[in-house]
């Protein structure tokens, strides 16, 4: 990892955020639990001491994308803590998954059928989430092998359910009509199995204004992200500061950058920072994103290069201008939500591209009950 002083930015995580996000989400669907998804290494924040600091903060189920994820954290994961494979059960994967484990989300008749054949070969039942494809038409049992499933039963012989799960299309927008829609499709499915815990909410459905069955698989909100089109309800968890590597001044008329899109109006202080398109700073900021100084936007002006972004600071104090000076690009007066909206894309996006060659600065979670009053 780069050392403060090698590094172009410092990434600040701050664990006891996350953990008080997690208590948030837990507060808000209870009596559902709330399970930590930690795909695509936590959200890009560390896998490890994210699925550690839920853990101390009361989490017991996780979620991962990939078998490979699984794999990789499964020995982080404490005894008895259930991790599920949201993307199901790739040919061939069945005995790599059944060695850890992991508990697949079975999204079609074959990945059942797959399942199924190795507990009936290793004499053993095997435990498995039911995914059921509610209308997003991604994962999950498509309504005809979801009709054909009801009928025939025992195909599921041998196999646990342990959840049985769906996913929405428009949780982030309370007004979607779609939402109800899914949910009523999958209430449809889940009642033909009613014992079997269900679960439908990602972070947005969360903060819908209903409940929220049995389980919730919380990502996004948990890193600090706002769940929905709505006021952020969570803490923010990443701040990313930068350090000016250089100042000059040019005059009116003078270009800035790749292809030179930016001209100044006017005699210009440009500052340039050391973070990139290679540290995850979306291209698509060039001549539209800002940072901050002590407060003060300032925009960004031309193209961002791999390993820089010019800033205009002619308005800035000069007393805040130096080699060295900290630039703040997420932080209390940006969050990762504005950058996504400048960049056109999402805070998922932002987080999960933050770059390898920022010095990372983990914060650990305070431990509630050893918390002291100090003099
Ligand atoms: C990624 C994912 C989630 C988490 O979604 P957020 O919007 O980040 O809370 C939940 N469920 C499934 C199936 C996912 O793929």
């Amino acid at each position: 990892m780069q050392s403060i002083d090698t590094a172009g930015a410092v990434l600040r995580i701050d664990l006891d955020a996350l953990a008080d996000n997690y208590r948030i989400i837990q507060r808000q669907v209870a009596p559902a639990t709330v399970a930590g998804v930690v795909k695509a290494d936590g959200y890009g924040l560390g896998g490890e001491h994210v699925a550690a600091t839920l853990m101390d903060a009361g989490c017991r189920h996780f979620c991962v994308a990939l078998l490979g994820e699984a794999v990789a954290l499964k020995p982080a994961l404490r005894e008895g803590v259930a991790l599920f494979v949201l993307n199901g059960l790739q040919p061939g994967a069945e005995a790599d998954c059944a060695a850890i484990g992991a508990i697949p989300v079975l999204n079609s008749l074959d990945q059942i059928a797959r399942w199924a054949a190795l507990a009936r070969t290793s004499g053993r039942r095997l435990p498995a989430a039911l995914q059921v494809d509610s209308g997003m038409a991604r994962l999950g049992l498509p309504p005809e092998e979801a009709a054909m499933l009801i009928a025939e039963r025992e195909r599921l012989d041998g196999i646990e359910l342990k959840l049985i799960m769906s996913h929405l299309a428009c949780a982030d927008d309370p007004d979607a009509g779609f939402n109800a829609e899914q949910r009523a499709h999958f209430e449809r499915f889940a009642s033909h199995f009613p014992d079997v815990p269900r679960a439908l909410d990602n972070s947005g459905g969360a903060f819908l204004a209903r409940d929220h069955f049995d389980m919730v698989r919380a990502g996004i909100a948990l890193y600090g992200g706002a769940p929905q089109r709505a006021p952020n309800p969570v803490r923010a968890v990443v701040a990313l500061e930068a350090r000016i590597t250089q100042l000059r001044n040019i005059p009116a008329g003078a270009g800035v950058g790749y292809g030179l899109t930016h001209r100044c109006d006017r005699p210009t202080q440009i500052a340039t920072i050391p973070v990139g398109y290679a540290d995850g700073w979306p291209r698509h900021l060039g001549n539209v994103g800002s940072a901050f100084i002590e407060g003060i936007r300032v925009p960004i002006v031309g193209r961002v290069s791999m390993d820089s972004i010019t800033l205009d600071v002619t308005d800035v104090p000069d007393i805040f201008l130096y080699p060295g000076a900290p630039v703040e690009l997420i932080g209390p007066h940006q969050t990762i939500d504005d950058v996504a909206a400048d960049a056109g894309t999402i805070s998922y996006e932002i987080l999960t591209q933050l770059g390898q060659r920022y010095h990372r600065d983990v914060r650990a979670a305070a431990v509630p009950h050893k918390r002291s009053i100090t003099a």
